[in-house]
């Protein structure tokens, strides 16, 4: 990676950091980027500005070192990861007009949970909607539903649905039964056939984090729940190179893929943002932007690719129920 993109990252992933001090509390809470933007007062200026966007529409410039996070260590008990954050409804939307399966997101997920290789809460499909029409990357984490029918299929309340929108699974009352894997229309949830890695033996367990991942339980992706409450982006988000992920807070009506805060409202509406299978009734907390004007060919998202990622989309019709629940609608 050149120094430059390194330098760009580690920038997008600053943006978005928080503090706990009150220097520019007023100012901050008041943005559209309150969530991730509680400030550190006891940080010494840089001189290095950046801009955040309010929710009346003005743009702010603040000192970089004021939302710099000071604290890294976050741990939330099984108990407390079941309290949603405060005053918060997180949604993300995905441009697939920008993707090209650079797969950046998957593997940043799998890295920072410790997943196994052919794990994959993020997953990247090919969709092609109809014979004559080009196919499209779809990139899929869990949709965080509203009504949830994981949820309420659970016989033990394992899953469960949080105030900020966030569905986690707690793998210390999981009893494996799959329930919710067949409950979920988007595939979403995957079964853990491994031990935990080693690596990850002396961490405590958090459903927030959702590691180490106790064998013979359910595991998906929480929406990086962990690195919201230290007022990060989540690794996909951060991790894509082509900006496709934005991630923000349906409260404040924003969203952001750290370099770019757009307007969420205005975004669905100028961009004819929609819901994967709406029709389900399952009210998903991820949006779509449609594929039109595409940056990319398809055929680039297989560019180094290796065999078996090929053997994977050899066939472009990966989910024929777009297809089948589009036409069903017609
Ligand atoms: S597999 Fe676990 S989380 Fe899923 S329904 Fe069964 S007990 Fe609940
Ligand atoms: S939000 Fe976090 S857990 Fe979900 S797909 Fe992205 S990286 Fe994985």
């Amino acid at each position: 990676m050149s120094k430059d993109k390194e330098k760009s990252k580690a920038s997008r992933r600053q943006f978005l950091k928080t503090g706990a001090g009150a220097g520019i509390a007023s100012v901050i809470a008041g943005s559209g980027l309150g969530l991730f933007a509680a400030p550190n007062s006891n940080a010494k200026s840089s001189g290095k500005k950046i801009k955040v966007l309010t929710t009346d529409g003005k743009t702010l410039e603040v000192d970089e070192t004021l939302l710099s996070n000071p604290d890294k260590d976050y741990y939330v008990s099984r108990e407390g990861a079941h309290q949603g954050i405060p005053g918060k409804k997180f949604i993300m939307v995905i441009d697939l007009a920008k993707c090209k399966n650079a797969r950046k997101c998957v593997e940043a997920c799998q890295e920072g949970h410790h997943l196994a290789s052919d794990h994959e809460w993020m997953k990247v499909y090919l969709l092609q909607d109809a014979d004559q029409e080009a196919p499209y990357w779809f990139p899929r984490p869990c949709f965080h539903c509203d009504n949830p029918m994981c949820v309420s299929v659970c016989p033990v309340g394992a899953t469960y649905k949080r105030t900020d929108g966030i569905v986690l699974v707690d793998n210390e009352r999981c009893i494996g039964c799959k329930f919710c894997m067949t409950g979920c229309p988007y595939s979403a949830r995957q079964f853990n056939w491994y031990k935990p890695k080693s690596s990850t033996e002396n961490i405590p367990y958090s459903p927030e984090n959702a590691y180490p991942a106790r064998e013979g339980t359910v595991g998906k992706c929480v929406f990086c729940a962990d690195k919201l409450r230290l007022g990060e982006l989540p690794r996909c988000v951060t991790a894509c190179p082509m900006g496709v992920l934005y991630f923000g807070d349906l409260t404040e009506d924003t969203v952001t893929n750290g370099e770019e805060t757009l307007r969420f409202s205005e975004l669905i509406r100028d961009r004819a943002g929609y819901r994967h299978l709406e029709m389900l009734g399952t009210e998903p907390s991820v949006y779509y932007l449609p594929p039109v004007e595409r940056q990319f060919p398809v055929e680039r998202g297989l560019e180094g690719a290796d065999e078996a990622i090929r053997e994977r989309y050899k066939h472009t019709k990966t989910y024929e129920v777009t297809k089948q629940t589009r036409k069903s609608d017609e």
